[in-house]
């Protein structure tokens, strides 16, 4: 089919290239949003957009679990966040183990040395991160992956593992670890912040085109535009559109591409 990147898509010929939108990593079990889930729900189906919904700990894998139960439109991520490394990894395996015909993917896991105060911490994250990419391996899941300066060690570590789905979330490298990742087969997502910083969209320029995708990491604040206010879901198509105007694609087209990156990195 001939597309003119200039032109809305109208007609029935075109309808299979309108698609939803999938915020790849937000935390609606947060407490943030507890007050107004339903509300968000709601908008979710009248706004068309899925959602990657990510844990830290046991008691958010939880209320994941339970969320994906009131809504198709949430897809439940579980594990822990290297924030929370410390905690007991017997539960969360069990609840993996549980529920994995439920789960999605496991996320958010990580390494972030901000986190951890000697080199014990650090290797405790490690510990937690390996258990959570051989569950992932072992389940065939994708993962959400926090990399906070921590890039060059989680490459080092993503090859010993086959796992289909590799997404590094808010991915904030320079272009020759990009180019690594990439390598690798990894997907990257871009949200909010790309919408005012300029390295953010020079990484997205340089970004493979079947490898991107978006998100929103809600509730993290984000500063200029966004005055600092809890990021809401509904932030996404502005995030899309962004895109699509460094990209010089529109964005119909480009949600479509994100939306097949999207069904690719989830093996849906
Ligand atoms: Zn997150």
């Amino acid at each position: 089919m001939q597309i003119d990147l200039y032109r809305p898509f109208q007609g029935e010929n075109e309808k299979n290239i309108m698609s939803w939108l999938t915020d790849t990593h937000i935390h609606l079990s947060d407490d943030e949003y507890s007050q107004d889930i339903q509300f968000i729900i709601r908008s979710m189906e009248k706004i068309k957009i899925r959602a990657c919904c990510v844990s830290m700990d046991l008691h958010s894998s939880e209320k994941t679990l339970d969320l994906s139960k009131k809504t198709k439109l949430v897809f439940p991520f579980v594990g822990i966040h290297p924030e929370k490394a410390s905690n007991d990894l017997d539960p969360i395996v069990e609840l993996i183990e549980k529920n994995s015909s439920q789960i999605t993917g496991i996320g958010e896991i990580g390494l972030d040395k901000t986190y951890v105060s000697n080199q014990d911490g650090f290797k405790r994250q490690e510990t937690v991160f390996h258990k959570m990419l051989s569950i992932a391996e072992k389940l065939n899941k994708p993962v959400s992956i926090h990399s906070r300066s921590t890039l060059e060690e989680i490459l080092s570590i993503l090859p010993s593992y086959s796992i289909s789905g590799v997404l590094l979330h808010w991915f904030a490298g320079n272009k020759k670890q990009l180019k690594k990742t990439m390598d690798l087969g990894c997907y990257v997502s871009y949200g909010p912040a790309m919408i005012y910083a300029k390295d953010k969209q020079v990484l997205l320029s340089e970004t493979n085109s079947d490898k991107i995708l978006v998100e929103t990491d809600g509730p993290v604040r984000f500063s200029r535009c966004f005055a600092m206010k809890t990021a809401q879901i509904t932030f996404l198509p502005s995030v899309v559109f962004c895109a699509a105007k460094i990209l010089k694609k529109t964005y119909d087209v480009l949600s479509y591409e994100i939306g097949q990156n999207t069904n690719r990195y989830l093996g849906v």
